[in-house]
């Protein structure tokens, strides 16, 4: 009897995995309706990673056949590197987060993970490679330990317990009267936004995703808690390749390389010392950036 419902266990935590991966990217990208663009070629093999590199290679993509959004974009994320990818608004930045988790496929060119075209691997297995940190989290009317473990119905306690601690969530759960058992979201205990971002940085250290996408987490928090978040993301981040989507240029300044899109090109790329040296587009919006913040301390003052 074990032997008949293994295929079903197996498809519904094929079932789950996509969902947890739909959500976060709906989360993300505000995307609850999205079109199904993709299927799996028939027989599609799960990606095997042994290096997590992450390869664009010449992308070219619309949304609409008669609107070219990529201009053949290339870059590539060395395994265990962190790339940040800034630019003004409707550069394109999104639109690169979404390609990589295989929502759409490119009209010319190759994503890789670890040399194997997204297109010819299972979806699942790509999304399972890639942990989301978005910056509105969803929180179920459930206990914070679910909510934790959300999406990996094996986890153990341990391991729940492991993610929180990674995510200096630990000491927080453990002060509350019913722990890991207390009930949060609409009908529970409000978390704050700092609070939330550290149980989505929980769930996908429960995923344990050899690839992170980090959406910029800390737009709704006070600058304290903020750097808070940054010193955790960054030590989750570490031994990881990560790709993070950033609008404020303070945040994502020790990126490896930060690759500045423009009208779906990349208009530059290089350390942050490289690109203020080159004194082009990313100097001007580091300049523009750090005015606006002394003007705001100045406000507040
Ligand atoms: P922002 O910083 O504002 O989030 P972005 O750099 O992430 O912007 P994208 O979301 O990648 O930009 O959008 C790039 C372009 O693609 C924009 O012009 C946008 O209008 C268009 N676009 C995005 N999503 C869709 C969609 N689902 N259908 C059609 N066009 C879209």
């Amino acid at each position: 009897l074990t032997q008949l419902f293994r295929p079903l266990d197996m498809l519904g935590m094929v079932y789950r995995t996509i969902r947890q991966g739909l959500i976060d990217m709906a989360a993300m990208f505000r995307l609850i309706d999205m079109p199904v663009e993709v299927a799996d070629a028939p027989g599609a093999p799960a990606l095997i990673i042994r290096e997590p590199r992450v390869i664009f290679d010449n992308v070219v993509f619309g949304y609409d056949p008669d609107r070219t959004i990529l201009h053949g974009l290339s870059f590539e994320v060395p395994a265990g590197g962190h790339v940040a990818i800034v630019g003004p608004s409707g550069a394109g930045k999104s639109t690169i987060a979404r390609l990589l988790f295989r929502f759409y496929d490119p009209w010319q060119g190759r994503v890789l993970i670890d040399g194997q075209d997204i297109r010819e691997v299972s979806q699942e297995s790509v999304r399972a490679a890639i942990g989301i940190v978005p910056q509105d989290s969803v929180l179920f009317n459930d206990t914070i330990g679910y909510n934790i473990a959300y999406g990996h119905d094996g986890a153990t306690h341990e391991q729940v317990v492991a993610a929180a601690r990674g995510a200096a969530i630990l000491p927080f759960i453990e002060r509350l009267p019913q722990g890991f058992g207390t009930e949060v979201g609409e009908r529970g205990l409000k978390l704050s936004g700092g609070e939330k971002q550290r149980v989505a940085i929980a769930r996908t250290l429960v995923k344990d995703p050899p690839i992170l996408l980090l959406d910029e987490a800390t737009s709704a928090l006070d600058s304290r808690t903020e750097r808070d978040i940054l010193a955790t993301l960054h030590r989750v981040s570490a031994h990881r390749t990560s790709i993070s989507i950033a609008h404020r240029l303070s945040t994502i300044a020790d990126a490896d390389t930060i690759l500045v899109m423009e009208a779906g090109q990349l208009a530059e790329q290089g350390s942050h010392a490289d690109l203020l040296r080159r004194d082009g587009l990313y100097a001007e919006m580091w300049a523009r950036q750090q005015a606006e913040s002394t003007a705001q301390a100045e406000a507040a003052e």
